[in-house]
């Protein structure tokens, strides 16, 4: 007799561990099955939390070494990659077995192994001794998420030409890495090995870096990041690259059709993500995809077939962790009855280098697509008291306020800490305040936020520190 569980959820990243969760808060008697031997899914193991603990690291490195321009002298800063990897690895194993506690917490079956649809109500977990148990399911959620692509022809060894988990594991800093493609990704991985001592060389076929991303804050971005040292080649396609025993050739042609081909002992192929919709069995069960290969779901998170819903990177939307819970938590509300809701419109996507970038809503370029009348409010890190006091002033807030009603519609912030201040915004919007509402709220002095009043304040010319 196989185990019966009122859900299932296949995926224990953050969609799947999440989803669980909530699906026991909620009194169902619920399993989560994952196949990577370490909870937290692509964002705990090898995506979020070691870039962010590198981007950290590597960040206090590069400030290390120029503390004596603020009047600290220290000894000669050495770098010492190999501690910097365990330390790396020890907030990931941390975090991971964080995860299983709150799953043993909320008695919920933890299965290690790959989950596949035997029939819409029976699933078959594989262990990595390939033995074989089948448990009931009432209701499956797929939170399979993502796996990088790579280019066609080109496998990725994890060695010399890499995906963004061997960007994460590199045994030595390159001398001259590639990054192919200006996403959030290759800049944030670009940045890290790039602060550590590479020469970064970034290639990416179209004309801005950050595509989606309004295109004021990702001009000043790439003019920051040029200035650190990055060096971008836009309008440039890569047309091959070529292993040589240590070392690469990308090939490369502009968009005059001239060639440039760099050598380098690294490439990172950071040209985005598909959902990851292996070995599911999905064919069998006649679970539906999109043309792009995506999970089609409804607006509950229910896919064609009833009683299997899908949540996350294997699913339509921005590939993000938050996104990813925020749709496990509405998709298990959804399974017990209740109304769960994600607002697509608040979604902030934060690139977390220095200074961070961050936004939410609208750009400006889809507000003019839309033909939607709009004002705009900007401020200048430069202005801020807090900003300026630290040397940190790089960068601007750019709020998007509707014409009429004065509605916030979208902010996009480059500098200091903005992938903390998105936040007041998600708030604001999600209470559809206006610009005036931010104004007129008392921010404390000095902070980095009194940056988003005064271009609240500035929606209506009445900025006042510019
Ligand atoms: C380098 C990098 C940096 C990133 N940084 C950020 C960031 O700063 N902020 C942010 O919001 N997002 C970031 N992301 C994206 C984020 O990691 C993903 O959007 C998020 O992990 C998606 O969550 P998920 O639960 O849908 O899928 P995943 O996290 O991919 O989890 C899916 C899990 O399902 C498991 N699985 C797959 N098939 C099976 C099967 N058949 N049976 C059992 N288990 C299976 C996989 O092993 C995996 O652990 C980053 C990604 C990368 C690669």
């Amino acid at each position: 007799m196989s185990e019966k569980f009122q859900a299932v959820v296949i995926g224990g990243g953050p969609g799947g561990y999440v989803c669980a969760i909530r699906l026991a808060q909620l009194g169902l008697k619920t399993a989560c099955i994952e196949s990577r031997g370490s909870l937290g899914g692509t964002c705990l193991n090898v995506g979020c939390i070691p870039s962010k603990n590198l981007l950290n690291i590597s960040e206090n490195y590069h400030k290390a070494q120029n503390l004596s321009k603020l009047g600290i002298e220290v000894g000669e800063v050495k770098l010492n990659l190999e501690k910097m990897m365990k330390n790396k690895d020890k907030a990931v194993t941390i975090l991971t077995k964080g995860v299983e506690f709150l799953l043993k917490k909320n008695k919920i079956t933890y299965f290690k192994g790959t989950g596949s649809f035997k029939s819409e109500n029976k699933i078959s977990i594989l262990d990595d001794q390939n033995k074989e148990i089948v448990i009931e399911a009432e209701k499956t959620v797929i939170s399979t998420g993502s796996i990088p692509v790579s280019l066609p022809g080109i496998e990725f060894d994890e060695k010399i030409i890499v995906s963004s988990t061997g960007a994460l594991t590199l045994e030595a800093v390159p001398k001259k890495m590639v990054v192919i493609g200006g996403g959030y990704i290759g800049l944030e991985m670009g940045s890290i090995w790039s602060r550590l001592g590479a020469d970064v060389h970034v290639v990416e076929f179209l004309e801005n870096i950050t595509p989606g991303m309004d295109r004021e804050v990702s001009t000043e971005f790439m003019k920051i990041l040029k200035k650190q040292g990055i060096n971008f080649h836009m309008q440039t396609k890569v047309e091959g690259i070529k292993k040589t025993g240590n070392s690469a050739t990308v090939l490369t042609s502009d968009k005059n059709g001239k060639k440039n081909n760099f050598d380098c002992d690294v490439v990172l192929i950071s040209i985005g993500r598909k959902p990851n919709t292996n070995n599911l069995n999905l064919d069998k069960i006649g679970v539906e995809l999109d043309e792009k290969k995506r999970i089609k779901t409804g607006k509950n998170f229910q896919t064609n077939i009833n009683n299997i819903y899908a949540i996350g990177d294997v699913i339509k939307g921005p590939m993000l962790a938050h996104k990813a819970e925020d749709e496990g938590i509405a998709a298990a509300e959804n399974i017990a009855g209740q109304s769960g809701h994600v607002n697509y419109n608040t979604i902030p996507g934060v690139i977390y280098t220095t200074p961070e970038v961050a936004s939410i809503g609208k750009t400006e370029e889809q507000l003019k697509e839309a033909k939607t009348d709009y004002k705009i409010g900007k401020f200048s890190f430069m202005a801020n008291s807090r900003a300026k006091a630290i040397d940190a002033a790089e960068g601007f807030v750019k709020i998007l306020a509707d014409a009429k009603t004065d509605k916030v519609l979208g902010a996009h912030l480059i500098g200091p800490h903005a992938g903390e201040l998105i936040a007041e915004i998600g708030i604001a919007m999600e209470f559809g305040a206006s610009s005036e509402d931010i104004a007129r709220t008392c921010h404390a002095h000095p902070t980095f936020s009194e940056a988003l009043k005064e271009a609240a304040l500035s929606v209506d010319k009445r900025a006042i520190h510019s």
